[in-house]
């Protein structure tokens, strides 16, 4: 069997992984169009702030390594067409001029997404920046040394938004964030925890322009020097556009199923409506599993995931993906935040009804000294009508953040309020408290419902 698998980041490497255990006989052509294989962005907060110190170490792989592993690796080599028929692809060589047809039994797609440009004038002025690959990763980093840039402005307030403003502010710039929706990281977190965020933010010079529309860039010799928006205009030597992703899937409008953003259509095994074709990562939309609907979400995670079964299922359709749930993590300065499943300000996208409770109380009992034990804010979302967990987000400055993967499990378990009430979770004082914070909410979603 011949399997050639496109890109080289989380879902081709995920997915080239399992094809060597799975298929040591395989005949693997691993293919990226890029000069630098199995760059993860993930890692780029890190890498710009220092603490990974080579660009070049922000990666799971490299072509010799995998070449080692009997893998044929393609680098600075593009996939263009595919002919599903033939079961051929179209190579083009971008290190030489030896373009070529390959012939494949299967195909995996993990071609991502590219970061999406909001069409208002000036957008091709220089300084506007991207966050996304090992090219902007390197530009990024000579700009946070760069005496010129005084002033920031971050277009979109997801994760990569926030890490690009740390980055930024914590290089001792002057920061602004341009977001459309009337709050920071309103996707990941409710107003409970993006009030704290946004305060904590502004004492660290990052100003928050929330519930405004980007409407220009002007500049002067080619260079932005501003942003316009409908209520308001920011002074930016530097611009870094982080508001959302489009799937890179314009070359295959012509051979795969897409949705109307773009999106492969996959089934359950990750087969797309051609033949022995199958399609994983950013370019796909993930099955949510609280609701068992199809969503947007971009997240390493995920694409490992999807990698993984896809591989799995080369040969025959046997695993079926059990979905997602959007499960992560962030630090915002002193704070470290984690969310799943659904948020109360985000029922109304899955059409669900509902209802959630918010608890604060300390990591650890009362009589730790408080340096050592902090605040810890948790909220729980279930759905009334059958008492189900739906989500939760968590914060504080202690990392309490793995509590959330235990509500992700609760959420697939389909657990309800009174299952996770009296669940059973330790206690040590030099951690926590007897009652885990998720038994104290659900406890009180409990008497909410009575
Ligand atoms: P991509 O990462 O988009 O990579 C696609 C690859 O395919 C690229 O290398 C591209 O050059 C190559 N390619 C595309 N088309 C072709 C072609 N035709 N021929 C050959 N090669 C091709 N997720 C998390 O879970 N946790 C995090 O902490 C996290 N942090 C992030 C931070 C940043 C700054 C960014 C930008 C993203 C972050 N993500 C995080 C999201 C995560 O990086 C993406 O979800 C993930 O990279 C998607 O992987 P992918 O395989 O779909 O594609």
């Amino acid at each position: 069997m011949k399997v050639i698998v496109v890109g080289s980041s989380h879902g081709g490497y995920e997915a080239v992984r399992q094809l060597l255990l799975d298929h040591p006989e395989a005949e693997i052509q691993w293919y990226e169009k890029g000069d630098f294989v199995s760059f993860l962005s993930c890692g780029m907060q890190l890498y710009l702030e220092g603490t990974v110190k080579d660009v070049n170490n922000v990666r799971y792989a490299t072509a010799e390594g995998m070449r080692a592993q009997g893998v044929h690796v393609f680098v600075q080599q593009e996939i263009t067409s595919i002919d599903p028929k033939a079961h051929e692809v179209t190579v083009v060589d971008h290190g030489g001029d030896q373009n070529r047809t390959e012939h494949y039994d299967k195909l995996i797609l993990s071609a991502g997404a590219v970061p999406a440009q909001i069409p208002v004038p000036g957008k091709d002025l220089e300084n506007i920046y991207a966050m996304r690959g090992r090219d902007w990763a390197i530009k990024l980093k000579a700009k946070t040394v760069d005496p010129n840039v005084k002033n920031v402005v971050v277009i979109g307030s997801g994760y990569i938004g926030i890490e690009a403003a740390e980055v930024f502010a914590e290089a001792g710039m002057h920061v602004t964030i341009v977001e459309l929706l009337p709050r920071l990281l309103s996707i990941y977190l409710d107003e409970e925890f993006t009030s704290i965020l946004t305060k904590t933010m502004a004492e660290h010079g990052i100003f928050a322009a929330t519930g405004q529309s980007l409407k220009a860039f002007e500049g002067k010799d080619g260079k932005v020097q501003k942003v316009i928006t409908d209520q308001g205009e920011y002074a930016a030597d530097l611009v870094i556009e982080t508001a959302g992703i489009k799937p890179n899937t314009r070359w295959l409008r012509e051979t795969l199923d897409l949705d109307q953003r773009g999106h492969i259509k996959v089934d359950d095994y990750f087969q797309t409506s051609a033949p022995d074709v199958f399609a994983v990562g950013d370019a796909v939309m993930a099955k949510f599993q609280a609701t068992g609907t199809q969503a947007p979400i971009a997240l390493a995670t995920v694409a490992r995931r999807q990698g993984r079964f896809a591989a799995m299922n080369i040969e025959k359709p046997v695993h079926k993906f059990p979905g997602v749930l959007g499960s992560s993590a962030l630090s915002v300065f002193d704070y470290k935040f984690a969310s799943t499943g659904i948020k109360q300000g985000t029922a109304d996208n899955y059409g669900v009804t509902v209802k959630s409770v918010f608890v604060t109380d300390t990591k650890r009992p009362a009589f730790v000294p408080a340096a050592e034990n902090p605040e810890v804010y948790f909220k729980l979302t279930y759905e009334p009508a059958t008492r189900r967990v739906m989500g939760a987000q968590i914060m504080s400055k202690g990392d309490v953040t793995a509590n959330i993967n235990a509500i992700s499990v609760a959420i697939q378990a389909e657990m309800t309020i009174d299952d996770l009430a009296y669940a059973d979770f330790f206690f040590q004082p030099g951690f926590d408290r007897p009652w885990n914070i998720m038994n104290i909410a659900a406890q009180k979603a409990i008497r909410t419902e009575m």
